[in-house]
């Protein structure tokens, strides 16, 4: 057994401490399958985690990053053999797991995707925990019976990553997207996408009324606190917003009335402990109805060298889309 490239997150007396080093393999954690990790990415929790602004860590030392693409090397799994390509998002990885910055990894293969004909181990990780929750939020409208037919959807913190990518996904799928945003700079990126309207994120964070003009049938929220609760009390009749984040805050002011008033549904979105089949489905959802060309334009690539840095950012909001990292 040798030594690994990894990111790795010790305590410290004040915080955390975060270093590019070297890791012993011996030092793996328990799991059934070794993946020689190729692609990782950055996302908002991976920000918190190298930077220990939150508690994210629950295990010392731990290996950050949340998610992997990469190729079995082992493997005592039924399911999976050396040679295949997989991706692991979620389960605790970089949290309670050791995981996804380093050259190898260690896992369950209960935890594994296939990677999807047709994308490559880069691209997936382009989509990443980001883009997957955004597809779960997509499925969650779908299910619950919102089509482009119904009206138009709002995307919140449309420019971050999992806001670029439900922009992208809802566009192809014909919906009229209003993305909103708190950088009206990228009104042409988010134009790119297919959002047929761009507006100020001011427009959608005051305090609010409990009920207000009917402006959408669907939206996805990464923002929560009250931009969830304006977002709600603007649903038309019968719509629903799938909430997956909480870049402006946990909290959520809002009141009952769009529920008891207008059947407003309010869709919850996990994607760390998401079952695998639908996983697999989001993930085969995300091969066809995500536009290649429109992911690239959403992809910035930095080095494992860069994570670190570039942590700060994400937290800071000046990160447009998706990060993909490169490990080896
Ligand atoms: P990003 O940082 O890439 O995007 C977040 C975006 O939110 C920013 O780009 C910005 O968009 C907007 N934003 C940031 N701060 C504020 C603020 N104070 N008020 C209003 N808008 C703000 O992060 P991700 O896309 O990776 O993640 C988005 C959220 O979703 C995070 O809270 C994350 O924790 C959560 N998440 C949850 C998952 C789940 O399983 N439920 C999985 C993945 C992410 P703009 O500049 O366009 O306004």
């Amino acid at each position: 057994m040798g030594t690994f490239k990894a990111i790795r997150i010790d305590k410290a007396e004040k915080g955390i401490a975060a270093a590019l080093t070297q890791f012993d393999e011996a030092e793996l954690m328990e799991g059934d399958v070794t993946v020689a990790v190729e692609w990782s990415t950055l996302n908002y929790k991976d920000g918190l985690a190298v930077t220990g602004k939150a508690p994210v860590v629950r295990r010392f030392p731990m290996i950050a990053g949340i998610d992997f693409a990469g190729t079995v090397e082992r493997s005592s799994h039924p399911q999976w053999k050396a040679g295949d390509k997989v991706i692991c998002t979620g389960w605790g990885l970089g949290e309670t797991h050791l995981g996804a910055y380093a050259e190898k990894a260690r896992v369950r293969g209960d935890w594994l995707v296939r990677l999807p004909e047709g994308i490559s181990a880069r691209e997936a990780m382009a989509i990443g925990t980001a883009g997957f929750t955004a597809m779960l939020a997509v499925l969650a409208l779908e299910k619950q019976g919102v089509s482009p037919k119904s009206g138009p959807v709002v995307v919140t913190g449309a420019a971050g990553g999992v806001g670029s990518v439900a922009t992208a996904i809802l566009a192809k799928l014909g919906y009229h997207v209003i993305a909103s945003t708190g950088r009206m700079s990228e009104t042409p990126y988010l134009t790119s996408l297919g959002a047929a309207e761009v507006i100020d994120r001011n427009e959608l964070s005051g305090p609010g009324k409990p009920l207000a003009k009917e402006r959408w049938a669907g939206g996805v929220d990464s923002v929560g606190s009250r931009t969830l609760a304006n977002l709600l009390s603007m649903t038309r009749y019968g719509g629903a917003i799938a909430a997956c984040g909480l870049a402006a805050g946990m909290d959520l002011p809002a009141s009952v009335a769009p529920f008891i008033l207008r059947g407003v549904c309010l869709l919850g979105i996990d994607s760390v402990m998401c079952p695998v089949s639908p996983r697999q489905a989001a993930w085969e959802r995300l091969a066809r109805d995500l536009d290649r060309s429109k992911l690239a334009e959403i992809t910035h690539e930095i080095g494992l060298s860069q994570v670190l840095e570039t942590g700060p950012k994400i937290l800071a909001g000046e990160v447009r889309g998706r990060i993909v990292v490169k490990i080896v």
